[in-house]
Formats: structure tokens, sequence, C-alpha cells
């Protein structure tokens, strides 16, 4: 009973995490069966085998006949953590993955060294299966982006301030609308609830405001894009008019630490 519930939430834990693990875990298991604690540890190893075997070399192929295509590392465009492309967490649609190649083009044009740097986006099978936290990540067409930032010299560079990209946030200056306070006092507990989940932060670190605003207006001009989310009080600061700049609504998270890109 115990190695049950034991096993049931290892597949739940990696599921949620990496939408595939699960799957490989109990593949794992019904190759090395046995409850002993020498063949536990060769279990481990197989499921850490296959896992990345499956992740490096297999999935990118297989998610492609279903739609969704692994973000190409280049050197216009990254990923902020390792975690993000181990946990397959860096699926996209073929649509969405060429709107950041032509961004990504862009942003450099002006910052030749900056890269578009990207969070969570979505996993590689299966829509309406949500990347959590994030709920409306289920279908390849949405991502998080970061900001960009500078260090205390005033250069731009492609580093950020939270070791996750989320939860170092751009906060509201006195006479701005200060929407976290708003959706708290409705009730809404979570919505600066990644805070926590920086897992370490680096201070040397600003906003580059012009860097981060261009990024923004290029989101907001390409034809693809449907909704861009930041929060009310940057759009206003950094003086941006788009109508596809939306608030993302108090059941969600604060966007002053990340943007969200969603496509038609
Ligand atoms: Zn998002």
């Amino acid at each position: 009973m115990i190695q049950k519930t034991f096993h049931a939430a290892v597949f739940v834990s990696l599921t949620i995490l990496t939408q595939v693990g699960g799957v490989i875990y109990l593949c794992s298991i019904l190759l090395i069966s046995k409850w002993k604690r020498k063949y536990r540890w060769k279990r481990i190893v197989l499921f850490l085998s296959l896992y990345l075997l499956a992740t490096l070399f297999l999935i990118p192929r297989v998610a492609l006949i279903f739609g969704r295509q692994k973000i190409e590392q280049l050197s216009h465009i990254q990923y902020h953590n390792v975690l993000t492309a181990l946990c397959n967490r860096n699926y996209v649609s073929k649509e969405l993955h060429r709107v950041l190649i032509d961004i990504s083009l862009q942003l450099q044009e002006h910052s030749p060294n900056i890269q578009l740097v990207y969070l969570d986006a979505n996993f590689p099978f299966i829509d309406g299966f949500p990347l959590l936290p994030h709920l409306s990540h289920n279908d390849g067409k949405k991502i998080d982006l970061s900001f960009v930032y500078q260090d205390l010299d005033g250069n731009v560079t492609n580093d950020k301030p939270s070791n996750s990209g989320y939860g170092v946030f751009e906060y509201p200056q006195l006479r701005e609308k200060n929407q976290t306070e708003q959706c708290k006092s409705q009730g809404n507990w979570q919505y600066d609830f990644t805070k926590y989940l920086t897992f370490g932060s680096a201070d040397q670190l600003e906003l580059n405001p012009e860097t981060t605003k261009r990024l923004i207006k290029l989101l907001c001009k390409h034809p693809k894009t449907q909704k861009v989310f930041i929060e009310p009080h940057l759009k206003e600061r950094w003086g941006l008019q788009s109508d596809k700049i939306r608030f993302q609504g108090c059941s969600a998270v604060r966007h002053d630490d990340h943007i969200h890109l969603q496509i038609n």
C-alpha cells in the first residue's frame, strides 16, 4: 500500500512538472518492479537515463508530428533556466515558433547582443493539458518572456535578476495604479505568490526600460499577436498604447516581472 501511494505521488508530481516524466517513471517500474533497496537505485538510474534520452532525442521529434516544436537554442533566442528545457516546458506551436524567431531578429536589429529570453512555454503534447501553474499555457500558443535588464553601470545584459525568471517585480510608484493591492484586497491571495518562486535573486540588476519597451512594441506590432499581458502601471508608465496589451485578471498572478504573449 505504501509502495503504491509512493509511486502514485511520484507519478503525479512528475506529470505536473514535466508532462512525460510520469509515464517514463511507470515504464521504469514495469522494467524493474522489485522493491528492494538495490533495485530502487537501479530503477532511479534507469528512470533518469530513459527520461534524458526521451527529452533530448525522442520527444522533440514526436511532438513535431502533433504540431508542437521545441524552441531552438539560437544566438538570438534562449531559455533563461536550463530546467525549462529539462522539464519539457519549452514547446510551442509552429506558428508561435516563427513569431519568436521574427521578434528576436527584430530585437537584435536595434540591440545586437540582446537575446529574446523565454520562461515557461507549453508542454510537448495534448491541447488542453495545462503547464502548471499557468493554466492557460495549454495549446502551444502562449509563452512567458523576460524583461530586459542592465547592470549597475548601465550596460544592457541578457542576465535576469531572478533565477526562475519570476518573482522580482517592478513595483508601482506612488501615484501609479496598484493592481496588486486591489486584487489582494478582493481575496486573490495568489496574485503576488511568485515572490516565493525566484529560487534566488541578484540585486545588481535593474530594468532597462528602453529595450523592454521596444520588445513589447515589437510583440504588439506582430500581426499574429493576440494578447500581451503586463501590469497596468507599466503600460501607463511606458506610454504603451496598443489595445493588444491587456490586464490578465485578478485570478492570475501579477505581470510586472515578465511578459505573457499569446498568439491567434
Ligand atoms: Zn504566461
